[in-house]
């Protein structure tokens, strides 16, 4: 990125019609800028009007400005945020007058890789901050809000400070390799070391839980043609809050929509139905078939209470779980045909009715289960890792296993601190305290322009 000596400018809101739309500039100029806008010293954390008025004097809008005196800002600069009329061309009217005083344009996420290098934030409520904006549901509110509020980067403060209590015990015998660790300090050690991987597993089993509140839970809706899967999708949508409709473009064939159930987000995607006997176009259609199957949460397989079920594609057979699958039994307003195959022992069953509604409530609280199965419990905060903190916990436990092991065996204790080291290292990375200019640029260009 550019030099965090430059004074930024962007606008913060999306561009289009709207009430209104706000600016925002940080940096060292922004008092000089803040007073020739308002013609006077900006009052702090105070919302001023002003006439904005171009460098040639011309009149662009009617405009209001607060002023944040660094570092008690978002950023912990001199920050200066200017809401307009929400007329994309006063914006960028706006935007251009303030690069034409010295403003560069921001770069995406500049305001908070700034508030992050100037520690108003750590690298974990950084990345908190995109997920607030982006979590579709009150789960995923709430693991960002907790995030934001520094419980990921407690945790890995109490877990740097434990495993600098290690180092701090073998360090001194580093220096003296003629010296062993004595047996009680050695059982002490590994023993604190086994503490850390049992909570470096635990939370790198909050993951999956991580993917499914960024992403939502991805339902796939499998079942033989005419069971009634489109049907009961529509009941879904109906009775819950869709959130946004994708249409199936031509190589994708299938449909996927969104909707809150009881905080979570669900992906509902709707596959092709599955033919027994496929000829090479369904054959296609299975193929996709099976791939979002092996990306899914939950898999829910529509049966038809009025025919008995068809023989599968062995591959399909071989891929439906019971752990992970949810039988929905449809059209129990008509008269069941055949009995459930004995197939099926064992998987949770729900009968419904797509056509007249009755089971949902019961399909719903089922699906509601399987969701809140996701969930570790992890004290009384939600935390929920990011593919990013997965990785860097994955190289802690590599660590720490080599270096029990090598303690274990009574190897040279450098060895293990060696690898200590390292497991240090990444404890850093996760809330950030890092040198790696390039990490951080990668991390923050994701952001949108003016966060
Ligand atoms: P899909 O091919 O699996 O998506 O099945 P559809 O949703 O298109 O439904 C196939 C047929 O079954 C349609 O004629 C629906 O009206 C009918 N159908 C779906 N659900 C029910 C149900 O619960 N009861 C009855 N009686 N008919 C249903």
């Amino acid at each position: 990125m550019a030099s965090p000596q430059d004074t930024i400018a962007a606008l913060a809101t999306p561009v289009g019609t709207a009430a209104i739309a706000l600016l925002r500039i940080s940096g060292k100029d922004t008092v000089g800028l803040a007073r020739a806008i308002i013609g006077e010293e900006p009052p702090i954390r105070t919302a001023r009007r002003a006439d904005y008025r171009d460098r040639d004097g011309t009149l662009v809008d009617d405009v209001l400005c607060t002023f944040f005196r660094g570092p008690a800002s978002y950023t912990g600069e001199d920050t200066l945020e200017i809401s307009c009329h929400g007329n994309p061309y006063i914006a960028q009217r706006i935007l251009e007058d303030l690069i034409a005083r010295g403003c560069r344009q921001a770069e995406p996420g500049e305001f908070t890789q700034r508030a992050f290098l100037n520690g108003q934030l750590d690298l974990s409520q950084a990345e908190a901050v995109m997920d607030l904006i982006h979590a579709r549901g009150e789960k995923a509110l709430a693991a960002a809000n907790q995030q934001l509020r520094g419980a990921l980067g407690r945790h890995m403060t109490k877990l740097i400070d434990a495993l600098l209590g290690v180092l701090a015990r073998i360090e001194a015998y580093v220096d003296f390799p003629e010296e062993d660790l004595p047996p009680e300090d050695q059982n002490r050690v590994i023993a604190d070391i086994e503490a850390l991987q049992a909570f470096v597993s635990k939370l790198l089993s909050t993951n999956h839980y991580g993917n499914i509140l960024r992403e939502g839970i991805k339902v796939a809706i499998l079942g033989q043609p005419n069971a009634g899967k489109s049907s009961l999708l529509n009941r879904m949508l109906g009775r819950e809050r869709a959130l946004v409709s994708e249409r199936a473009g031509t190589t994708r064939d299938y449909l996927e929509e969104r909707i809150l159930l009881d905080g979570y987000c669900l992906r509902l995607i709707d596959t092709a139905g599955l033919n027994p006997a496929p000829e090479e176009l369904e054959r296609q259609g299975i193929a996709k078939t099976l791939e979002i199957m092996a990306e899914a949460d939950l898999i829910m397989f529509v049966l038809d209470r009025t025919r008995p079920t068809p023989v599968l594609p062995a591959e399909v057979a071989e891929s439906l779980s019971v752990s992970r699958t949810l039988l929905v039994r449809n059209k129990c307003d008509l008269p069941e045909v055949a009995a459930l195959e004995s197939r099926w022992a064992g998987f949770e069953l729900v009968e419904i009715s797509a056509l007249t509604g009755a089971g949902l409530d019961q399909l719903q609280s089922a699906l509601t289960q399987r969701a809140k199965a996701f969930h570790v419990e992890l004290g009384d905060e939600i935390i929920a890792i990011n593919a990013r903190h997965a990785d860097a916990l994955t190289r802690a436990k590599q660590g720490l296993d080599a270096a029990a092991v090598k303690l274990k065996q009574l190897e040279p204790i450098e060895l293990a601190a060696s690898d200590l080291r390292d497991v240090l290292e990444a404890f850093g990375d996760i809330a950030g305290k890092v040198d790696n200019e390039r990490m951080l640029d990668q991390l923050f260009a994701s952001f949108c322009i003016g966060k």
